[in-house]
């Protein structure tokens, strides 16, 4: 199999994309497309400061790495969720990244943060083990975003991602989440502009992206994953896109090219907490304090 750049060896068949490329080649499209994305979307400028959620895997490592290595002014966040001992691993992962390649990395405990990891919570709250971990990362990333003084929240979200988000907000037919679902979110008040730079590459080709580059990241899979919607919904995409290659792209570039005509619902006026100073809907406390008080309390939800 040729290289279809430099008719080298190819170590990749991209289908979608009907290319095949050598070591050298997949690191330059992989580079090529975030730096397209971050252009089109404007996402982010070299002199402001981006704070990468990292989670040690393969997305979130190879994300900081390009943005250190494009000269993006790129620190890393890694939330320690206490979920058995997969958070160990993955918290490893990061700091051996961070380590490796001289970058810093703010490691916030939920434990510390909540008074209970996220195992503990689920058995407190009631609620969907995946739905209360989304909210607290979201409260601590954005916290932590803010507070540190940076411009723009990076998450290694991906085309498999996002096209399987997508199929899920199109199943239940969500016009808000459809309206919200965007590769730059922008910033207002406390709430720092979200982005994602990795949308239009697929889990392979990050994959070999992080082996051509020795990015070491833990290959294990969240234990909470099993049996989450989304895995579902990506195994109905995979299987249509072995069928018919380029699915999840044009289903995702289609959709982005019509994103105007979903309507974000009506803005909600956001307060202060009472309690931690972050914006919310609510009328009292955040969702995030309303579940610490609950922890305090060791009572359900
Ligand atoms: S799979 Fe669910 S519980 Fe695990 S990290 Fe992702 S959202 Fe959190
Ligand atoms: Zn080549
Ligand atoms: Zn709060």
């Amino acid at each position: 199999m040729k290289c279809s750049v430099c008719g080298g060896a190819a170590v990749i068949k991209l289908r979608h994309a009907g290319l095949r490329l050598c070591p050298e080649h997949l690191v330059a499209r992989v580079e090529r497309e975030v730096e397209r994305a971050i252009r089109r979307f404007h996402m982010l400028a070299p002199q402001e400061r981006t704070l990468v959620a990292v989670s040690g895997g393969k997305d979130s490592l190879a994300l900081w790495h390009i943005l250190a290595k494009h000269g993006y002014r790129a620190d890393g966040l890694y939330i320690d969720l206490g979920i058995g001992g997969y958070s160990g691993r993955s918290r490893e992962a990061s700091e051996g990244f961070a380590r490796a390649h001289g970058l810093s990395l703010q490691v916030i405990s939920l434990k510390k943060e909540l008074g209970a990891t996220l195992d503990e919570l689920v058995k407190l709250a009631r609620g969907k083990t995946c739905s209360l971990c989304g909210t607290v990362k979201r409260y601590l990333m954005n916290r932590a975003a803010w507070e540190g003084g940076y411009q723009v929240l990076a998450t290694g979200h991906n085309l498999d991602d996002e096209a399987a988000t997508l199929l899920g907000n199109v199943l239940r037919w969500d016009e808000g989440y459809l309206a919200r679902q965007y590769p730059v979110l922008p910033g207002e008040g406390k709430l720092v502009k979200k982005v994602k730079p990795l949308v239009f590459l697929s889990e392979r080709e990050m994959a070999a992206y992080c082996l051509i580059q020795g990015i070491k990241y833990l290959y294990e899979d969240c234990p909470h994953a099993e049996g989450a919607r989304s895995i579902a919904l990506k195994g109905v995409l995979n299987e249509l896109e072995d069928r018919y290659p380029g699915t999840k792209l044009s289903f995702l570039r289609g959709f982005l090219s019509l994103h105007e005509r979903f309507r974000p619902p009506e803005p909600v006026e956001l307060r202060d907490c009472p309690s931690c100073g972050m914006p919310t809907a609510a009328d009292g406390p955040c969702r995030f304090c309303r579940l610490k008080e609950r922890v305090s309390h060791g009572a359900p939800a």
